[in-house]
């Protein structure tokens, strides 16, 4: 499989100058680039290393914010199968770390596109599961879910039903203390984030999904008896610690198993969100169409995404590239996260359209790309964008 470091074959010895070079060249054709390329960066592994901040990263967010002559700024949106705060927190956390402006809308984490759920559950009664203390249920709130419970809220109300640890403090509580659980329904189980407690949180869901009217406390049938949505699929993630981290994709695992072993084999089925699944690639496209709205208003925006390439970079193959390449989308894979290829490899199971070794070189490789794309279409982009609806320009 061919994939090819930018230092070996010394297209860019200095990405940063090579970029801002770049688009003091474009001066003619800004809108382009606005209109026609957007990036969409993951961040654990790519941006950052756990609680490290990558200096490639900082570069190359800056580079494409508009730190070049024209002040001119390509759009992107950072796409992270993290979560566990609100898009509002992980965009200040990250301007913060990068230095550099991110706006909340441009954030997509593995639960956004789940508000799209409030429109079936908005006014049921969900239980949102993952994360510290009561936070997710703070966020599904925040979404319009308006009836939360969390797991510390069924311990609290039967501290026998996870005996393994003390009752939460009220005000690690989601719902009202004193809330019958056995007489109050779920209508649906909304994994959100990691659990920080693999043990008690198999319990409840479990409990939640095979008690019988869907309450907790009563007896259990060898079915499902409420829907499962599950945000994020990764078995590992990459953060400053030397070797690979257990993801949520663990704690599926690990339901999973336990239900199988628990009804019989009756079989579980669960709604996915997180990448690589198409939603979360639908739903960053709606932002960068907004973003391009907002640039451009009244613009067509039929016309504009046929002409649009998208990239994706990543470090995770089974994730950030097997979903750019189901969304038609390109993708670069960089070595400063989960995957660990020696330089002159690829993944053979999710290959990226292209192969380096860090972030900062991925957006050279990509300026360079798209220099050339943008320069061959030319003022003839129109044309060839009406002629090839539907097909998208990307080399
Ligand atoms: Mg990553």
């Amino acid at each position: 499989m061919l994939a090819v470091s930018l230092r070996q074959i010394g297209m860019a010895a200095n990405a940063c100058r090579f970029g801002r070079r770049l688009l003091q060249t474009q001066a003619g054709s800004a809108s382009d680039w606005q209109l026609q390329t957007a990036i969409a960066f993951d961040i654990d592994g790519v941006l950052v290393k756990g609680k490290r901040t990558l200096d490639q990263g900082r570069r190359a967010l800056a580079m494409l914010n508009g730190d070049n002559r024209l002040n001119k700024k390509i759009p992107f949106v950072l796409m992270t199968n993290g979560g566990g705060v609100s898009e509002a927190t992980k965009a200040a956390d990250i301007s913060k770390r990068l230095q550099t402006e991110i706006r909340a809308d441009q954030v997509v984490l593995a639960h956004s596109p789940m508000q799209s759920l409030v429109k079936q559950y908005g006014d049921k009664h969900v239980l949102v599961v993952g994360g510290i203390k009561r936070r997710c249920a703070d966020i599904a709130r925040a979404y319009g879910f308006t009836d939360v419970s969390t797991p510390n809220d069924l311990v609290h109300w039967q501290p026998s039903l996870w005996p393994f640890m003390r009752p939460p403090a009220n005000d690690q509580l989601s719902a009202v203390p004193g809330r019958d659980y056995a007489m109050h329904p779920f209508h649906a189980v909304m994994v959100f984030y990691d659990s920080f407690d693999f043990g008690r949180d198999l319990q409840v869901v479990t409990d939640v999904l095979r008690s019988k009217d869907a309450t907790a406390g009563n007896d259990f049938v060898d079915r499902q008896v409420v829907p499962l949505f599950m945000s994020n699929e990764d078995l590992v993630f990459s953060n400053d610690y030397s070797q690979p981290r257990f993801g949520q994709g663990a704690y599926h695992v690990c339901l999973r198993a336990m239900w199988h072993a628990l009804t019989n084999g009756a079989p579980l089925e669960y709604t996915r969100f997180g990448k690589p699944h198409q939603v979360q690639y639908r739903y960053s496209e709606q932002l960068l169409d907004r973003m391009a709205m907002a640039a451009v208003p009244g613009i067509d925006l039929a016309s504009m995404r046929a002409g649009r390439c998208i990239y994706a970079i990543g470090d995770n193959p089974a994730a950030d590239i097997a979903g750019a390449n189901g969304a038609g989308w390109s993708s670069v894979l960089v070595r400063t996260g989960v995957f660990r290829g020696p330089p002159g490899s690829n993944d053979a199971a999710n290959p990226a359209t292209m192969v380096v070794d860090h972030v900062e070189d991925a957006v050279s490789w990509i300026l360079e790309t798209e220099a050339k794309r943008l320069d061959a279409v030319g003022s003839g982009l129109k044309t060839k964008i009406k002629a090839r609806a539907g097909s998208p320009l990307c080399a």
